[in-house]
């Protein structure tokens, strides 16, 4: 039985997915084209906005998949003031919140808000718009507690509905229902009653996660299997990818930041992101003593100076914003030319976010990631107590550490696309180095040696982090730790990645330890260890192809207009005079 509704389900959002909802010729199409020019000031529609309008108007439930900035809240909002009746919109974020309707305000869209922070009057004005037949209210934005915990609020959107004026229901941000993705909310769970209790009600789910797993639970958790999926593309052509090995001291880090600002990106505008408070602080004071003009944001500021750094950033009175991930929201800026991470992120889904900053309009920007191992620690120290949160930072870590396959393919296989061979257009440090050799290493031998040093450690009582088995496989620190053959015959940098690489195979495991001040991760043998002794046994991997990357010279300008298929335009087509890249040069430094 469960099979058979599974096939059904399927067909139906095959035959579903087969229809495009891209049309003009619906008994709304009329309406919505006027409403978009007349009260939204908007000339066209985005890619996919169209089809995600169309198939809401249309009755049924769907969910909306588009980059973060591609125009997602259009997708209800644009339906509420076509349709009668109240569209209740939830959504995690007081402060979004806020920004949607103040600028639905100002549009003269009756839109409200109700958080459990909300005033009184506010809140009776708002529960009473839902029970008044003729409110002028069109939008209602809740948070998803206030839905799960006011049966006020539940008693009175129930009596909306009953007297069919509850429109649609839209859920933003709704990949927090699900335990799989990168941001999970518990009271995101109890929006599964929705489809129920609202018969008829078309529910619509928008989110940046494209990950089917994701999309799968999703569906799953609102109880809206099988329904219709619109997802737009994920690649952003004018984005160039770049991973640069990471420095040890704080000092060389500060050194390749600042000979970024001043030669690669002179005059232009851009964000370097951190994972810590006290970092961003000490990278922004770093970078200004040595003359440059850069801002600092991050979550313990006043709101008072965070605006004013922003607002300095804006007007080019700042070069940069070395920020934690605390920058993010209404960053509004198009000419945002690079994105440097000091630090790795959380996950690729926070990388594909904070580095999609850069070049919302369209020309040439680029995004660095300075990597090395021990910021895996740093950061998965932070992570590590909520569920997934290791495999999604481990996804990060495995791109970068894959220097051989090209990194906007990798992205694209993150979000389960395909963007196709010829699609990078050399915009990534891999494929701009086509003619680099690989070189593959064996790790059979490596791996017993690891193990073997853990074991002893272990007889020991010894707890040993990533740096101390590093020390110990390269005959450095206490001898007691050490094992008795040679140390490797490759540089200690590669002997990170081959650690990094166990880690991320399962091969080996982190292991956190609590002190009073902070949490350690220390380094044990993982469940695929166990697999070392078979005589099948094969390991291989494929060492990361170094890459020049002036620092010094300025970045390619951008020549060519290109295509966005973020915005779906091509202002003038492309222009073939493509200047002949002086950046990047092949070089192997695999010392
Ligand atoms: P998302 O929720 O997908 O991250 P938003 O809905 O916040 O994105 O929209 C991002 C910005 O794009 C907003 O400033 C919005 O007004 C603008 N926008 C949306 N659709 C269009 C469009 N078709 N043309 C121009 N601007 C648009
Ligand atoms: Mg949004
Ligand atoms: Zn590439």
């Amino acid at each position: 039985k469960v099979s058979l509704k599974k096939s059904i389900n399927k067909l139906k959002s095959d035959s579903l997915a087969s229809v495009d909802w891209g049309g003009n010729t619906y008994e709304w199409s009329e309406d919505v084209k006027s409403t978009l020019k007349n009260i939204f000031k908007i000339d066209s529609f985005r890619p996919k906005q169209l089809s995600a309008i169309n198939s809401t108007l249309s009755g049924q439930h769907a969910l909306v998949v588009m980059p973060t900035g591609a125009g997602k809240s259009l997708c209800y909002q644009l339906p509420a003031v076509v349709k009668p009746g109240i569209t209740v919109v939830i959504s995690p974020l007081v402060s979004l919140m806020e920004d949607q309707v103040r600028s639905l305000t100002n549009k003269n869209i009756p839109a409200m808000l109700m958080t459990s922070t909300s005033a009184k009057e506010d809140t009776n004005t708002a529960l009473n718009a839902l029970k008044d037949k003729n409110t002028n209210i069109k939008l209602l934005y809740v948070t998803p507690e206030r839905l799960a915990k006011s049966k006020r609020f539940m008693a009175n959107l129930q009596k909306c509905h009953a007297d069919g004026r509850l429109q649609r229901i839209a859920i933003d941000e709704v990949h927090c229902c699900s335990q799989w993705g990168h941001d999970f909310r518990p009271d995101y769970k109890y929006l599964g009653i929705l489809s129920n209790m609202f018969q008829n009600v078309p529910i619509l789910g928008l989110t940046a996660t494209a990950t089917a797993h994701v999309l799968n639970d999703v569906q799953k958790i609102l109880n809206i299997s099988g329904c219709l999926v619109i997802k737009s593309t994920f690649n952003r052509p004018n984005l160039y990818y770049k991973i640069i090995e990471k420095p040890t001291s704080q000092e060389d880090c500060l050194t390749i930041l600042e000979k970024l600002l001043k030669y690669r990106y002179k005059g232009e505008s851009g964000i370097i992101y951190t994972n810590s408070i006290k970092d961003s602080e000490d990278l922004a004071d770093g970078l200004r003593k040595r003359g440059l003009r850069v801002g600092c944001y991050h979550a313990n500021m006043e709101a008072n100076s965070r605006s004013k750094v922003h607002l300095k950033w804006h007007e080019k009175s700042f070069q940069a914003i070395v920020a934690t991930v605390a920058f993010g929201m209404g960053i509004d800026k198009p000419d945002v030319r690079f994105v440097i991470h000091h630090t790795i992120s959380k996950s690729m889904e926070n990388y594909y976010q904070e580095s999609g900053r850069a070049g919302r309009d369209s020309c040439r920007a680029e995004c660095v990631t300075l990597y090395r191992m021990q910021d895996i620690f740093k950061v998965s120290s932070m992570v590590f107590s909520s569920v997934g949160r290791l495999d999604h930072l481990y996804g990060m870590v495995k791109y970068c550490l894959n220097g051989t396959f090209c990194r906007r393919q990798q992205i694209a296989e993150h979000f389960d696309e395909d963007w196709g061979d010829a699609d990078c257009n050399k915009m990534c440090d891999v494929c701009s180095n086509p003619n680099t050799s690989c070189r593959e290493i064996s790790l059979e031998l490596h791996c017993k040696t690891i193990s073997s040093i853990l074991e002893n450690a272990e007889k020991q009582d010894t707890k040993l982090t990533a740096q101390k088995l590093l020390d110990a496989w390269f005959l450095k620190g206490p001898v007691i730790l050490r094992h008795k053959g040679k140390e490797p015959n490759f540089s200690r940098s590669i002997g990170e990645d081959v650690i990094t690489f166990l880690l991320v195979q399962g091969y080996l495991i982190e292991d956190f330890h609590f002190t009073a001040y902070s949490t350690i991760s220390y380094i044990k043998k993982g469940p695929n260890m166990d697999s070392i002794g078979d005589v099948n046994f094969v390991l291989k991997m494929e060492l990361r192809k170094f890459t020049e990357f002036h620092l010094d010279r300025p970045a390619p300008k951008d020549d060519e207009i290109v295509i966005n298929t973020m915005n779906g335009q091509c202002e003038q087509g492309k222009k073939t005079n493509k200047r002949k890249s002086t950046v990047e040069k092949n070089s192997k430094k695999t010392k």
